[in-house]
Parts: structure tokens; C-alpha cells; sequence
């Protein structure tokens, strides 16, 4: 890849020798004009496409009318936002912030707080190898990322890590100081890992012989990414807490974390920040949730990620396999090219995401057409055929 090095910008990742200027629904355009399928949508995050005009409008409205009164006082979209999370999600409180990392922390919070007070101090959260919860220093504790155990030492206690969806596994080190079970119903920056039916079913079952909470970290399935409004809604369990960001704000900054009656044990002063429950962001989001829960809404994510699915079986031909659910999904490539393949994509207009050397992962919007899949395999097909043929 042409990398393009910005000496004032820190460096955290290469990046494409080319600037995005625009965008709208599944295209983004750079600055000399060429258009891209765009297959990341900003990490799974813009659930509308680019620009959507319900999440425009929203900004415009709100910024004409309140942008931010700081959350020591009520403000409307943030009352309604929380009205309406609560009554789709069957929790009882909601709290707001900027980032899933920060949503999780507050997730983590509650879970610690609600072990000392009514748990005999247990504050030990079981979180799974391979997750990803998010990069602060408590998150990066919590996943199990490879390589990040030695970045910055010394590590943030209170983590045990177990194999992914392996329920067994939890209960081998589930104890009197466990305090909760952390997972992601699909592990997405993981490479997209499906457990086997019934995962959170078993943890759930874990957690209440146990007497510990559920954290479910939805911020990548949640808000109709894998074709409900929450992933969990698939298992039919509810998780003690919940956490969502990602497409919550459809591209703009929110995260949430949501807790039933006895996981909400905030007192005044445990919790706050900022930015929390802006009403800028809340009145997106607030739009986002009326859209995406719309029955025929999350009919069109099962169905497109369905004709998705099958356009990528025939991919096997090359050795490809995928895996995924509604409209997220990984190509496992059958040897460690997927940066290369990333690459070519890019030169055929094309933006697609590789976590990791073998794996091609598609998180188009929400709302992609069947059209923009067939147009996705117009140009993967024939790199991928080029690729791995020659090999085979
Ligand atoms: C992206 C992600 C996070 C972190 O969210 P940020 O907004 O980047 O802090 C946490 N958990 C999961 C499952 C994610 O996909």
C-alpha cells in the first residue's frame, strides 16, 4: 500500500496515500474525485450509509436549537433517548457517553460498585481471549488483543481471561470474587467469531447459578447490525448490562450503557463526563433507534446480509470461507493475504477492512443494496480468483 504520512498527526496507523472528502449512503469520495465503495463505514459505525438525510437533519435541527447545556441539567433528546432504549431493551436505566471504551468502563464501574456493596467486595470481571472492548487502560485489561499485554505496563488488575465460547471454560475459574461475566455476543474487531447457538444462553444460565451480572458489549452487534436490534435478542437473554456505540449514533460520537434495577446502582458522583447525553448526540441517535427498529428496516439487514452470504459461497471456489450474521461478515482467506487483498481492493475502488493477515472483514450500511453487494463481488471475485487460483 502507498502510505501517506502526516509529520503533524501522531502515528497510530498507516493510511492510504488519499484524503476522504465526501460521502453518501454506501460511496465515499476523495479529494481528486474518486469515488469507493465504502465496506468499513467508519468500523461498523455509520448504520444509515454516509450523510444520511434523517441524521443530517437531526444535527441541523439540533444545532440550531440546543447543542450542549451540560449534563447537570435535563435535556429532551437525552430524557426521550433513554425513555426509548429502556423500553426496547428491557433494562432499566441508560447512561450516556462518547465512546464504547468509555461505555464499557462505566459497564465495569457498575459491575465493581454493585460487587463491593452487595457481593462481599468480589470484583474479578470475566472477559474472553481474543475480545476487543475498547483501548483505555481497563479495556485494554479486559480484551484479550494479542500483543497488548506488554504495551504499557503495569496492567489494570481485576481481568481473568477465558477461551471464547466455551462456556466450560468459565466455570472452571468462576469463583467468590467473581464479580461478572463480560462478552460480545459475536466477537467483531476479533475477526468476527460466532459461538455456537446457545453461548450467551449457557452464561447467562452461569451467571444466575452464580449469582454474578452479564455485561453484554454490543457495540458492534447492537442497534441491527446482525439483523435484530440486539444480537442477545437471538439467544433470548437479557444481559444484566448493556453496552451499545457504534451505529447507536449512525457516525456521530455516543455510547451507552444500560443496567436492569439491581446492576443500576450509581449514587451521585460514581459517574459523569462532559459530553454525556449532549443533546446534539442524543437527538441522532434518538432518530437512529425510531429507524432501525423498524420491523421492515431490520427485514432488509436479514435479507441483504442474507444475498450477501450467498454471494460470498461462491467465493469457496478460491478456498474462501465466511462467516458472520445480518450484515456483518469475514472472508477467511485461505493463506495470509488479506493486506494485499485489502490493497487491491482499494486500487478497484473498493474500501474493505483486514483485522487480521487471513481475514477480509465487510461492514457495509445498514441500508446497502443488493446492487452495491453485486458490485462488492465485481471487483473481490476476480482479485481474489487471480490470488488464490495461481496458488491453488
Ligand atoms: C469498537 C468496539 C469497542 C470500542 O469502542 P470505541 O468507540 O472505539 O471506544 C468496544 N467493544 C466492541 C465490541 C467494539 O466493537
Amino acid at each position: 500500500m502507498k502510505t501517506n504520512h502526516c509529520s503533524t498527526l501522531m502515528a497510530i496507523t498507516p493510511r492510504p496515500d488519499l484524503v476522504i472528502a465526501r460521502g453518501a449512503g454506501s460511496y465515499v469520495w476523495d479529494e481528486r474525485g474518486t469515488r469507493y465503495l465504502d465496506f468499513v463505514q467508519g468500523w461498523a459505525v455509520n448504520a444509515l450509509g454516509h450523510c444520511a438525510p434523517e441524521v443530517q437533519a437531526a444535527l441541523a435541527e439540533q444545532a440550531a436549537r440546543l447543542i450542549t447545556p451540560s449534563p447537570a441539567y435535563h435535556n429532551r433528546p437525552q430524557l426521550e433517548l433513554a425513555a426509548q432504549l429502556v423500553e426496547t431493551s428491557g433494562l432499566a436505566q441508560a447512561h450516556f457517553c462518547s465512546t464504547g471504551a468509555e461505555a464499557n468502563e462505566a459497564a465495569v464501574k457498575l459491575a465493581r460498585k454493585w460487587g463491593r456493596t452487595r457481593r462481599r467486595a468480589a470484583y474479578e470481571v470475566i472477559t474472553t481471549n481474543n475480545a476487543f472492548h475498547g483501548r483505555t487502560f481497563a479495556m485494554m485489561a479486559a480484551s484479550g488483543k494479542l500483543g497488548w499485554d506488554g504495551l504499557f505496563p503495569p496492567n489494570m488488575p481485576g481481568f481473568r481471561r477465558v477461551a471464547y465460547g466455551d462456556p466450560a471454560a468459565v466455570r472452571a475459574v468462576i469463583g467468590d470474587h467473581t464479580v461478572a461475566i463480560m462478552v460480545e455476543p459475536i466477537q467483531g474487531e476479533g475477526g468476527v467469531i460466532v459461538p455456537a447457538r446457545g453461548y450467551l444462553r449457557e452464561l447467562r444460565a452461569i451467571a444466575d447459578e452464580y449469582g454474578v451480572l452479564l455485561i453484554a458489549d454490543e457495540i458492534q452487534t447492537g442497534i441491527g447490525r446482525t439483523g435484530t436490534l440486539f444480537c442477545h435478542q437471538q439467544e433470548q437473554v437479557l444481559p444484566d448490562i448493556l453496552t451499545l456505540g457504534k451505529g447507536l449514533g449512525a457516525g456521530v460520537p455516543i455510547a451507552a450503557v444500560l443496567a436492569n434495577q439491581i446492576a443500576s446502582c450509581f449514587d451521585y458522583g460514581d459517574q459523569g463526563g462532559t459530553y454525556n447525553g449532549n443533546p446534539l448526540v442524543t437527538a441522532v441517535a434518538l432518530k437512529v433507534l425510531q429507524i432501525v427498529k423498524e420491523p421492515a428496516f431490520l427485514e432488509h439487514v436479514r435479507s441483504t446480509g442474507a444475498y450477501l452470504r450467498e454471494r460470498l459461497r461462491t467465493l469457496e471456489e478460491f478456498g474462501c470461507s465466511a462467516r458472520g450474521s445480518g450484515l456483518l461478515w469475514a472472508i477467511v482467506l485461505p493463506d495470509d493475504c488479506a493486506e494485499a487483498v485489502r490493497d487491491e481492493c482499494l486500487a478497484a475502488g473498493v474500501l474493505v477492512n483486514a483485522p487480521r493477515p487471513n481475514l477480509i472483514r465487510l461492514m457495509p450500511s445498514l441500508r446497502v443494496q443488493h446492487s452495491e453487494v453485486d458490485e462488492l463481488l465485481a471487483v473481490l471475485e476476480p482479485i481474489l480468483r487471480q490470488r488464490l487460483l495461481r496458488v491453488a
